[in-house]
């Protein structure tokens, strides 16, 4: 069976685009309305040769009450049925409660974990990217995923952790 690897993350962080990029094609739904992801889309990804199953998890409605609960709860899904996790923050948000809340799970987890500080656009935001160093989740790893800014490099992080 393929390797699979989950992406998590609260709501809005560009999971969803990530995804996109990874897969190469412009087919896991992106909304500038966040939480328009059904819950946990299956996608084949293949890099340098090596296929794996890339599953996108969202879909929850951020304005509803006990989200970061909820949130907290499709990370141990994503734990269980994952092989490697993907976790997404945004960077130039910074680390949020729902950020931490999904941390929390995962550092039980005891599954390899590769953290994408997404959205650094550009050089100057690598900076913003090491403050989710306090996730307690080892190096965080600066991409684009709107701009395939060093989504090799993550990639190749992945295959590295399968
Ligand atoms: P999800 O809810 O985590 O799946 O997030 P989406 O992939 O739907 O993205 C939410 C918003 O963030 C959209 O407007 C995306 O265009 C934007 N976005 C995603 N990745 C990046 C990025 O690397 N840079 C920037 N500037 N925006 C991004
Ligand atoms: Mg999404």
């Amino acid at each position: 069976p393929m390797p699979v690897v989950a992406v998590v993350g609260r709501p809005n962080v560009g999971k969803s685009t990530l995804v996109n990029r990874i897969i190469g094609r412009r087919e896991a739904v992106v909304e500038d309305v966040p939480g328009v992801t059904r819950d946990r889309v299956t996608y084949e990804g293949l890099w340098r040769g090596r296929r794996f199953t890339l599953v996108d998890t969202g879909g929850w409605d951020p304005e509803a009450s006990g989200m970061a609960l909820r949130i907290a709860e499709q990370a141990q899904v994503a734990v269980e049925l994952a092989d490697v996790i993907l976790f997404v923050v945004d960077a130039t948000v910074g680390v949020t409660d729902a950020d931490e809340a999904v941390a929390g799970v995962l550092r039980r987890a005891g599954k390899p974990i590769v953290l994408a500080a997404n959205k650094v656009d550009d050089q100057r935001m690598e900076l913003e990217a090491a403050s989710l160093w306090s996730l307690g989740l080892g190096e965080p790893r600066p991409v684009s995923a709107l701009h395939g800014r060093a989504s090799g490099d993550l990639l190749d992080l992945l295959l590295d952790a399968m």
